[in-house]
């Protein structure tokens, strides 16, 4: 039975803006679905490490529901995927051919994440030892990467063209690899540092080996033997190593978390969580018979600035819906230029939850709790909103509407206090075609490490989102 409220409480109840946890009051329906969610999530992650990878495991899910590459399609396709260098690329829902230029409701998340990358001239031997140098990608703390097992992800293109692709370090019966750190006895100078030069850039190097060619002792035999390795594993020689891309990442699958089984942890939730949510949302609102025109867009590069021609600060938006447009037989660039327009944008990325441990960089009432659902940031940036884009109210109003429809667990977010630092986004390059812009995503823990958090409620409800997006946007 409900209780019975005094005025004052009633009064509250009417106006008071109050973030409810969204285990509270949970059906089981629900339960099993946030579950049954995460367990599709983390297969996702398990097979998609690096960003190429992350569009061969989207390519493969698109087209178990119907997509056909672009390459391939003709007019009476309505599913289409584009890919861009193998980094970068686009779902598309096409349901309304009538006005192309209405645009596109737009979810837009970023597939690379922050990582190490060996140098185009890795291998080295020191004291007996052989190691891979690296040059860190994106915003990493270094000193989380030492002393931990790692993989190593990527492409090799041989001189003859070949692509060779590499994964060592995910098999149980693989060998993975590290990066040492000092022993604490020793370690008096060290720990005088700042956490910042605690592991140095160049120090981020990984051990790979130390046999020697024939166990004879021969200069650089060690490293010698590696390559021999290499060479007839592969077919790789020293100078295939400059026309690479191989990452190290942390080795092994993601997990759940807690005796409840409650949290996600993996690297990269980072962006690839609204990567697979934003995909998943597109490929089961195709059931609910919708009227609009829709797009995934998944860019490469967020996390050094948006660069390079797979980056949100190149053309890619614009090469996607003209493709698309071409498929039609419409080569006006007026169209391009309208449909870009009228398109809406979510620029979808993970946002901070408030950590108890690190309170105090947070403003609670306007920071992201963890279990309270999906953020929507009208604004990123640091230091007065510097750098970012900022949502009209009218885009931020629609939204809450629809997602209020479909009972979807939100929050207003900002990323941390005012003056205390702050980040920016994809979103201020989609806002440069006129369209309408903001950032919603999945709050996590621990965010750019090797091993970030999200609660499986948070999940299903950043998904929730971006179906209502899609549903009831116009
Ligand atoms: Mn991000
Ligand atoms: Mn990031």
């Amino acid at each position: 039975m409900a209780k019975k409220l005094n005025p004052i409480d009633k009064l509250k109840e009417k106006l008071f803006y109050v973030k409810k946890n969204g285990w509270i009051d949970l059906k089981a329906k629900e339960e099993k679905e946030i579950f049954a969610l995460s367990e599709e999530y983390k297969k996702f992650l398990n097979s998609s490490k690096t960003e190429r990878e992350t569009m061969r495991t989207i390519i493969k899910m698109a087209k178990k529901q119907g997509y056909v590459e672009l390459e391939k399609a003709s007019k009476k396709h309505k599913k289409l995927i584009l890919s861009y260098d193998g980094i970068a690329g686009a779902l598309v829902n096409l349901n309304d051919l009538k006005d192309l230029k209405n645009g596109f409701l737009m979810n837009g998340a970023h597939i690379d994440v922050p990582r190490i990358d060996l140098k185009q001239n890795p291998l080295y031997e020191a004291e007996d030892m052989a190691y891979f140098k690296t040059h860190y990608y994106g915003g990493i703390k270094k000193y989380q990467w030492v002393t931990r097992p790692l993989a190593l992800h990527g492409v090799v293109i041989l001189e003859n063209g070949k692509e060779i692709d590499i994964v060592v370090g995910e098999k149980d019966s693989d060998p993975v690899f590290t990066i040492n750190d000092l022993l604490p006895h020793l370690a008096k100078d060290q720990m005088a540092k700042t956490p910042k030069t605690l592991i140095e850039g160049e120090q981020l190097n990984i051990l790979v080996g130390s046999i020697p060619y024939k166990f004879k002792d021969e200069k650089d035999g060690i490293k010698l033997n590696i390559l021999n390795y290499l060479f007839t594993e592969y077919g790789i020689k020293e100078e295939d190593f400059i026309s690479a891309e191989l990452q190290i990442v942390p080795a092994g699958k993601a997990r759940d978390i807690g005796f409840d089984r409650s949290f996600v942890g993996s690297h990269g939730h980072d962006d690839r969580i609204c990567t697979f949510l934003g995909m998943q949302a597109l490929f089961d609102i195709d059931q609910e018979k919708i009227k609009k025109n829709l797009m995934m867009v998944f860019f490469d590069k967020e996390e050094i600035g948006s660069v390079g021609n797979g980056g949100a600060n190149s053309n890619l938006i614009e090469r996607i819906v003209n493709d698309v447009l071409q498929l039609h037989g419409n080569s006006d660039y007026n169209l391009l230029i309208k449909s870009l327009e009228h398109s809406k944008f979510l620029s979808s990325d993970v946002n901070a939850g408030i950590d108890p441990e690190w309170k105090s960089v947070n403003e609670p009432m306007n920071a992201a709790k963890i279990g309270s659902g999906v953020c929507l940031t009208k604004f990123t940036g640091s230091g007065g909103k510097g750098g970012s884009n900022e949502a009209h109210a009218e885009f931020v109003a629609d939204l809450r509407n629809a997602f209020n429809k479909d009972s979807v667990r939100w929050q207003p977010s900002e990323l941390g206090k005012v003056d205390q630092g702050g980040g920016g986004t994809i979103a201020q390059f989609l806002a440069m075609y006129g369209m309408d812009v903001i950032d919603c995503g999945t709050p996590i823990l621990s965010m750019h490490s090797p091993f970030e958090v999200a609660s499986k409620v948070d999940i299903f409800h950043t998904y929730k989102a971006y179906k209502a997006f899609y549903k009831y946007l116009k």
